[in-house]
């Protein structure tokens, strides 16, 4: 579609450089070509040419000193892209490789995921290209308060309010808050992913991952499947890994991997969560330590992984979990992973399967729930924490947790449903980001050209 094609096209021209952000455009674009055919009112209000211009992009200076003396200096930034639903919305990431492009694709990506949760929250993003690894934590300190000491001025509660992501959690909010709070006087829910001792929500810490184990059981029950039994490939070593394991746990299901940047750990008889935590939300160490506890689990170091690909993805298993990153399953891990009978695969991560590998789940007609669907669960749950902090309420476990099933399987149904109507049962990304889309795009027509 000529449409589609030339708003990449400009895309490309007037924001060079940006990859993910291309390819996370394309990947919305390419589904959403049965409701741009026949809906005119979107090319009449120029809907495609306004969102993927982001409202308001921050770039800003991150000054701070090191334990050494030493002035480092970072970038940081917060794209504020679409408040048509709600405040902007989204988390930030601290990591060596974030740049604009990775941040207009996580922003671009959140608009869509927002609406699908059905809650009044619009889509932004944030981060800085800060290195959290093997930093004290009086380093950790001194940037996030640098960090706020510019982001303040353009957060708030009802405009727009952080979490966390990847290298930030409770620790790097807290510091954040704090600062935020200093300069302001304001103690509000500007911030989601707070410790419980001032604010947070219960269940926000494991919602991404429970979430995401949650929308592959619904997806399952669709084909009168369940988890129980199943052994499970997960990536990543972080929260929504960690949580996703937990999960998979309790439903009865076996995890037997997940790995970190250094490599990938494969345990027969299921990994051990109580190692996992104590090495990675305690001590923060390399996963390769967990050999140390459990000595008959292997340990694949990078350096060893297949070329066009993950060694997590080339062992056997009935389900898949790509928890850790963007662009983290090829197209030739999808094939091992379809040749090796794989029924279904559920995103707790943005973006993780490449466009190619997209294309082999959806051929293969399994049970694919692409990240901004079944990863929604965070985001939704930090709503929850906003809606807690903006009633002076604070809700149980269970209460939260309940609310974020009845989220979660409404997105599925929304998603599922969607695709239906539009020819493609079982086409779960045509069915999320149509239904997402529709929803946004509506809205921006109702609001006018602002
Ligand atoms: N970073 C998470 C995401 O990708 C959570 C965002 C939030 O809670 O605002 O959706």
């Amino acid at each position: 579609m000529t449409y589609i094609h030339d708003t990449i096209v400009k895309l490309q021209k007037t924001s060079p450089a940006q990859a993910e952000f291309y390819q996370a455009v394309e990947e919305i674009l390419d589904s959403l070509q049965p409701i741009l055919e026949t809906n005119e009112k979107y090319k009449k209000h120029a809907i495609i040419e306004r969102m993927v211009e982001p409202e308001r992009q921050i770039m800003f200076r991150v000054p701070w000193v090191d334990d050494q003396g030493n002035v480092q200096v970072n970038k940081g930034y917060r794209i504020e892209f679409n408040s048509a639903l709600g405040p902007y919305k989204g988390g930030l990431r601290f990591h060596p490789s974030v740049n604009a492009s990775i941040i207009k694709f996580l922003g671009f990506e959140q608009i869509f995921k927002n609406a699908l949760t059905g809650l009044p929250i619009g889509g932004g993003k944030g981060g800085a290209n800060f290195d959290p690894k093997g930093k004290s934590d009086g380093e950790i300190m001194r940037f996030c308060q640098s960090f706020i000491n510019e982001l303040y001025r353009h957060i708030g509660p009802t405009c727009d309010v952080p979490a966390g992501d990847i290298g930030v959690g409770a620790r790097e909010i807290g510091y954040m808050f704090g600062q935020y709070k200093r300069l302001t006087g304001n103690y509000d829910g500007v911030f989601t992913g707070k410790s419980l001792l001032w604010g947070g929500s219960l269940v926000r810490k494991e919602a991404t991952g429970y979430g995401c184990v949650y929308f592959a059981q619904y997806m399952l029950e669709d084909q009168n499947q369940s988890l129980a039994g199943k052994t499970c490939l997960v990536s990543g070593a972080g929260n929504v890994a960690i949580y996703t394991i937990e999960k998979l746990y309790e439903l009865g299901a076996l995890p037997i991997t997940c790995s970190d940047s250094s490599g990938t750990l494969y345990h027969e008889t299921g990994i051990n969560l109580a190692t996992l935590k104590e090495l990675k939300e305690v001590r923060k160490v390399r996963l390769e330590e967990y050999l140390q506890h459990h000595p008959d689990a292997r340990y694949i170091p990078v350096s060893d992984y297949p070329t066009d690909g993950h060694a997590v993805w080339r062992f056997p298993a009935e389900l898949a979990f790509p928890c850790a990153t963007q662009n983290e399953l090829t197209e030739q891990d999808a094939q091992t992973l379809v040749a090796n009978g794989v029924i279904a695969v559920s995103e707790g991560a943005n973006m993780p399967s490449t466009q190619d590998a997209v294309e082999v789940f959806l051929n293969a007609k399994i049970c694919y729930g692409p990240g901004k669907a079944a990863n929604a669960g965070g985001v939704a749950t930090s709503q929850l924490e906003m809606a807690q902090n903006a009633s002076m309420q604070t809700w149980s476990f269970a209460e939260v947790d309940e609310k974020l099933k009845v989220i979660m399987k409404n997105i599925y149904r929304n998603a599922r449903d969607t695709a239906s109507e539009f020819g493609e049962p079982h086409n779960l990304v045509l069915g999320a980001n149509i239904a997402g889309f529709r929803k946004v795009a509506d809205a921006m027509i109702e609001q006018g050209v602002v």
